[in-house]
This record gives C-alpha cells, sequence and structure tokens, in this order.
C-alpha cells in the first residue's frame, strides 16, 4: 500500500478542494498536512474507499474533537437505527399475533373449512409468512447490516486519523532493519515451517463438514465449465504449493453470486463465482484465496471449534437459512437466495467453522499477504479487493464479505506493515490477460448460472398461492429485483 500512496496522495490533493482553502501548515513534517476546521468534511472522506483515506489522510489535519465528535455522531445514528428496527421487529411481533387469533377465530366458526374459510385461511397464512419474511430481513439488517456498515466507518475514521503516525512508524522500522523481529518473519522458509502442527487432523471434519452442508441443502452447485475450473484450480494450487498448507488443497468454484470465498477446515476451499466476476485483477483474485488457504494453514477453525460439533454448528447454520427463506415472500432473504444463489453461504455460515475472529484475521492477512508475494503477485491485492466491497452501494453486496472478513483498522496497518517488509520484487504480477479472458468467460455464462441457481430444489416450504412482494426490500435492493421467485 505504501507504494501505491505516494501516487495517491498526488491525485487526491489536487483534487481536494478543501486542501486548497484552508491554510497550508509549512512545518518540516515529511507530508504537508492541512488544518480543515470543518468538521463536516470529515463525513465526506469518510465516503471514500479505504485505500483513498489512506492517501488522503497525511494530508489533512482535523483536531481530536473533531473526531471525537464524528465518533459521538456516528455511534449515536448507529443506536438510532438499531432502536428503529426494533421496533420494526416488535410491531411485526405484533402483527403475527393478530394473525394467529384471526386463525383461532377461524377455526371456532365450523368443523371443517368451507370454501370460503379455506379462502380467508389462506389470505392469513400469506400475510404470516409476508410478515416472518419481512421480520428475518430486519433482523439481519439489525444483527449483521447495520453492524457492520458502522464497523467500516469507524474503520475509516480510525484511519483518517491514525495512519499518518502509523505510516511514519513502518517506514521507520523498515530503515531501521527490524524486519526479522516480527512474528512469523521467516519467509524465506515457507513451506518449511510449522505454522500449526497436524492440519491433517482437520481433513476429517472438513469432509464432514462439506457432507453435511450438501446434505442440508446449504451448498451451491459446483460449475462445470472446464475451462474456468481448470483456471481457478491452477491459481489456487500454484499459492497453496507456495504456503506452508501441509494437506491437499480441495478446491470447488461454486455457483453462488456471492462475492465471497471460504475456506472449511482441512483444505476444502469454496470460490463463489461471484467473487471471480467482482476482482479487478488475478493479483486481487489470488489475494481472497491466500488469505483463505492461511486460514487451513493457522487451523483457526480447529481453534475456535474445540467445543462445538460440526453437526452442531450446520445445524445452527440450517436454521439460519430457513429463518431467511420462510417463504415466497420476497424479502432480503428472498433476494439473497436469488441475487447470490441461495441464502448467501457467507451470511449463514458459521464463523467458527471458518475460523473469523479479530486475531485470527490478523493472522491469515499477514501469512495471505506472504503467500501471494511468494507466489509472485502483488500483495497489495487483497487490500484492493477490500475497497472494491467498500465501495459497493448499500448493505446487501457487503454484508456477507464483511461479516467473513470485518474490516478495521488495524488489518489495514498490519498488511501494510507485513507487505513493507517483504523484499521488493523486480516482478511482481498485478494482473494476467488470462484472468480477464476467464472473468469475460464467466460473465457471459453467469446469466445462464443463476438461472440454473434459481430453479434449484429447496428444502425451505413455501406457501403456494401467496401473493409475493408487499415486504419491504432495503431500497439499495430494490432496482435490481426482476422476479419475485424462482
Ligand atoms: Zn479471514
Amino acid at each position: 500500500m505504501l507504494r501505491k500512496l505516494a501516487h495517491l496522495t498526488l491525485c487526491l490533493l489536487v483534487l481536494n478542494t478543501a486542501a486548497q482553502s484552508a491554510t497550508q501548515n509549512s512545518a518540516t513534517r515529511a507530508s504537508v498536512a492541512t488544518i480543515v476546521s470543518d468538521a463536516s468534511s470529515i463525513d465526506a472522506l469518510l465516503t471514500k474507499s479505504f485505500l483513498e483515506i489512506s492517501g488522503v489522510a497525511p494530508t489533512v489535519r482535523f483536531t481530536s474533537q473533531q473526531y471525537e465528535q464524528t465518533r459521538k455522531r456516528m455511534e449515536s445514528q448507529e443506536k438510532t437505527r438499531k432502536d428503529e428496527l426494533k421496533a420494526t421487529i416488535k410491531s411485526i411481533d405484533d402483527e403475527i399475533k393478530q394473525g394467529e387469533r384471526d386463525l383461532k377465530k377461524l377455526n371456532e366458526q365450523s368443523s371443517f373449512d368451507t370454501d370460503e374459510i379455506a379462502q380467508q385461511r389462506n389470505v392469513i397464512h400469506c400475510t404470516m409468512q409476508r410478515l416472518r419474511t419481512k421480520q428475518a430481513d430486519t433482523r439481519i439488517a439489525l444483527e449483521t447490516g447495520v453492524p457492520i456498515e458502522y464497523e467500516n466507518l469507524y474503520a475509516k475514521l480510525e484511519l483518517l486519523e491514525k495512519w499518518p503516525a502509523a505510516r511514519m512508524e513502518i517506514a521507520r522500522q523498515v530503515e531501521r532493519g527490524q524486519a526479522r523481529q516480527r512474528r512469523w518473519s521467516d519467509v524465506e522458509d515457507i513451506g518449511f515451517r510449522t505454522i500449526a502442527k497436524n492440519q491433517e487432523d482437520d481433513i476429517k471434519d472438513g469432509q464432514e463438514a462439506v457432507q453435511q452442508m450438501k446434505q442440508s441443502g446449504l451448498m451451491p452447485k459446483a460449475i462445470e465449465d472446464a475451462e474456468i475450473t481448470e483456471y481457478v484450480h491452477r491459481i489456487a494450487q500454484n499459492i497453496a504449493r507456495n504456503s506452508d498448507l501441509k494437506v491437499p488443497l480441495n478446491v470447488t468454484l461454486l455457483n453462488s453470486n456471492e462475492i465471497n470465498a471460504f475456506a472449511l477446515p482441512g483444505g476444502f476451499l469454496f470460490i463463489n463465482h461471484g467473487l471471480l466476476l467482482e476482482a479487478e485483477s488475478e493479483s486481487q483474485f489470488a489475494g481472497v484465496i491466500a488469505h483463505e488457504i492461511s486460514h487451513n494453514v493457522a487451523r483457526h477453525g480447529h481453534s475456535l471449534m474445540k467445543r462445538a460439533t460440526i453437526s452442531s454448528v450446520i445445524y445452527q447454520a440450517a436454521q439460519i437459512g430457513a429463518l431467511i427463506f420462510t417463504g415466497g415472500a420476497v424479502g432480503i432473504g428472498a433476494y439473497y437466495a436469488l441475487q447470490y444463489g441461495f441464502q448467501g453461504l457467507g451470511l449463514i455460515l458459521s464463523l467458527q467453522l471458518l475460523g473469523v475472529s479479530r486475531d485470527y484475521e490478523l493472522e491469515a492477512d499477514q501469512l495471505g499477504v506472504q503467500y501471494a508475494w511468494k507466489s509472485g503477485y502483488d500483495p497489495e491485492g487483497f487490500i484492493d479487493f477490500f475497497d472494491i466491497i467498500a465501495k459497493k452501494e448499500g448493505y446487501v453486496a457487503k454484508t456477507s464479505f464483511f461479516r467473513t472478513h470485518p474490516a478495521f483498522y488495524n488489518r489495514i496497518v498490519e498488511s501494510s506493515r507485513e507487505i513493507a517488509f517483504l523484499a521488493q520484487a523486480d516482478q511482481s504480477i498485478e494482473n494476467t490477460a488470462e484472468f480477464d479472458r476467464i472473468r469475460d468467460k464467466l460473465k457471459k455464462l453467469s446469466t445462464d448460472l443463476d438461472k440454473e441457481e434459481k430453479n434449484r430444489p429447496t428444502l425451505y416450504k413455501r406457501i403456494p398461492g401467496c401473493e409475493p412482494g408487499s415486504t419491504q426490500t432495503p431500497p439499495e435492493a430494490r432496482p435490481q429485483f426482476r422476479e419475485a421467485r424462482p
């Protein structure tokens, strides 16, 4: 990131009108920071991507009170948003209870349904189904969507405030030749070092998880196009060969629009085709794969899963899936099903199973950066990819990725530190013509793939004859809505 920043800083300085109008600080600093008195321009900066903010941070200066005010305001906004969602859930509860009372009344009328009663009953069932879907959607927004949205904003605010000092500190460490003092600094020994012992013990767990996910209907189908899968396998296997993975890597390209990839314990890597479509270069694609492989190398899933069994975790996932996909009504759950292939694996998979926690993410970032570097890629690809997702509008697109790859300030700083410590290769791959060609081919195929995924049979119950569509779909999801149900 440091390398790109010099260039970005210059570009953004030209664009930054606030910087031109405010007083210039002429102190003898490495970069000239502009004091900005208008705290509202922090808000404008927070709409930019992580990389852009890192670029602009050394050129602007706000007071610590301005940061504090912004943070407090964001916290109270977040609380208000959550309170509103809680109130919605509560009022839907009341409506559902009313439905139950209506059904009871209906049942008191006669021993058997007349045509008229049957019709009324169907109307009530459909209403209740819509309400349940709407409630599930609201719960996802409350528990996942809004917290992720604000976590991103807090991380950006922290980056704006603290990055300039952190950047100088990293530069000092590099100058002092302290690269070898960090953990896992023995990058010349990649493949010959032990990050976590007994990786092979995870294979059985991974196999079990894969099997149970297939049985419970959680797993989208694999894509079979020979050329595309050969390419994806080759890229992933090359990274595995340049990593500390000691078990065979089993790669599957899934027919899912969700922008994400997962590694189940024991070397089972699942890449959603949405990831390949959204990545803009081979180094970004490789960066995400290298990060996922690192979770397997360090056995993060195993460490987090110690007290749970695979089947209890998969059972929970299936339960959440059922909650999201309660029927023919349209809501974010159904939206996921249509748009991302089934319920959106990233939304319902247990983070325990994937080894996602703050500390483990930092470790997987460090190792992932090393493996991408060792495989010959520009190691900044992974951070670049973060920005692509962060820039995407609306929480629907971000929820899954940021749930399994949480954004926080430390990750960006620590990844940048690791990159600065790695010997700079004479040539590193940022992108290849083959990546562009494969992605274009997948783009052409993806309409057919979406259709295939939508028509997939599901285990979840839908009530026939219900009119879809009266639940509130989040505004950002609306324009892309084409059909009500598979
Ligand atoms: Zn991760």
